[in-house]
């Protein structure tokens, strides 16, 4: 979108093809993007950013002045465990270490992406990068509610230590950039995000898609829906919608280099379980539900306290979960067939 003229901030989203890009995508072409604002969203087709060369090409072709940094190897708990290494980005240099053919993931590292893209960035100059963390990137022997002064703690959950560290370094980076050379790079952390455009591969994705995936395939089978896990661990959902919003705040409006938690309340977080019910609801699905206990729960709860947020932007409005549940659910039955699956 780009404003007669007035165009001051160029604003380039990687990651801008997943789940919280094509919300931000939507957010703007929706109305919320301002006259002085142009937006690029670009996905690994643009570039491999674990390439440099390839990284240094795309900000040498767009001048960023801006830069929204989702792109990253993404995936559910059960993704996580199977490819450790690969979330983090070890063993990319070099001769092909020893992998089998289901561990290389050779342009999804985590490592390499944000290095490149912080420093190429700040080569070219960017006056402000915002990058996303997550909150299960959070010690996983904590207090709760976790708050943004906790990142670096303690160890993480075990089944996404790759993800996690790699993670966690994009803030020793925000942080060295900032003493060093002064730049303004930033990151966010969202709890878990769920939306349309979201990644609904049920062995690789996040609870929510998994589930409305499921439940979607169980309703043509006539078979129960299975839960993985015992459907007690806690959650707190953040509609990607609502999320988008609250990156452009982010992007105008907040100055810090310390990260800030976009979450919903301590009082909105559900259980798993409660929310395979609301799918099941939305989805008008008459099965049974059963819970395979033989998978892995992960962590038990990861509480965040949006408080921070809430000083900033007391009254902002999240969507209800429910409500935004069906939206996806809507979205998805309408999509199905060119889905993330
Ligand atoms: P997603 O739907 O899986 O999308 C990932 C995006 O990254 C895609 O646009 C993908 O491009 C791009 N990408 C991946 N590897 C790339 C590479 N080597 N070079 C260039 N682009 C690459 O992810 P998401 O759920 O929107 O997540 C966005 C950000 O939010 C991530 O940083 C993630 O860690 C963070 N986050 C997500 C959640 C969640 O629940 N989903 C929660 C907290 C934080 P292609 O389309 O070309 O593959
Ligand atoms: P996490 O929040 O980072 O742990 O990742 P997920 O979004 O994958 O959520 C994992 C939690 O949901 C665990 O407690 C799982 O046992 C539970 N779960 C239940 N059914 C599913 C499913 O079909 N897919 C996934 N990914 N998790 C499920």
């Amino acid at each position: 979108m780009e404003g007669a003229g007035l165009v001051g901030k160029r604003i380039l989203v990687t990651g801008g093809t997943g789940l919280v890009g094509r919300a931000i995508e939507k957010v703007v072409a929706d109305g919320e993007g301002q006259p002085d604002e142009e937006w690029i969203f670009v996905s690994s087709r643009d570039a491999d950013l674990t390439s440099t060369t390839e990284t240094k090409a795309l900000f040498e072709k767009h001048k960023p002045t801006h830069v929204i940094h989702l792109a990253a190897m993404v995936g559910g708990l059960f993704r996580n465990i199977r490819y450790n290494l690969d979330f983090w980005g070890a063993g990319f240099w070099g001769s092909p270490p020893c992998r089998s053919e289901k561990s290389l993931h050779p342009q999804r590292r985590n490592i390499l992406i944000n290095d490149n893209v912080l420093h190429s960035a700040y080569e070219t100059g960017v006056q402000k990068v915002v990058s996303c963390l997550s909150t299960c990137i959070f010690p996983d022997k904590t207090t709760y509610p976790i708050d943004e002064s906790m990142i670096h703690n303690g160890p993480p959950h075990s089944s996404n230590f790759g993800y996690s560290y790699a993670k966690r370094m994009i803030d020793i980076q925000n942080r060295g950039y900032f003493e060093q050379h002064g730049c303004r790079f930033t990151a966010v952390i969202p709890t878990n995000v769920f939306g349309p455009h979201d990644n609904f591969n049920i062995e690789d994705g996040h609870v929510l898609p998994g589930l409305i995936h499921k439940v979607y395939l169980a309703k043509q089978t006539g078979s129960a829906l299975t839960v993985w896990g015992t459907g007690k661990p806690r959650r707190q959902f953040i509609y990607s919608l609502d999320l988008a919003r609250l990156f452009l705040w982010v992007l105008r409006e907040y100055d810090e280099v310390e990260p800030i938690i976009l979450s919903v309340g301590e009082e909105d977080e559900v259980s798993i379980r409660e929310a395979a019910e609301a799918i099941v609801e939305a989805m008008d699905f008459r099965g049974e539900l059963v819970f395979d206990t033989t998978k892995a729960d992960g962590q038990f709860k990861k509480t965040a306290s949006n408080a921070k947020l809430r000083r900033y932007l007391p009254s902002f409005q999240f969507t209800p979960f429910r409500q935004a549940v069906k939206e996806t659910c809507a979205w998805f039955n309408t999509n199905y067939a060119n889905a993330r699956k």
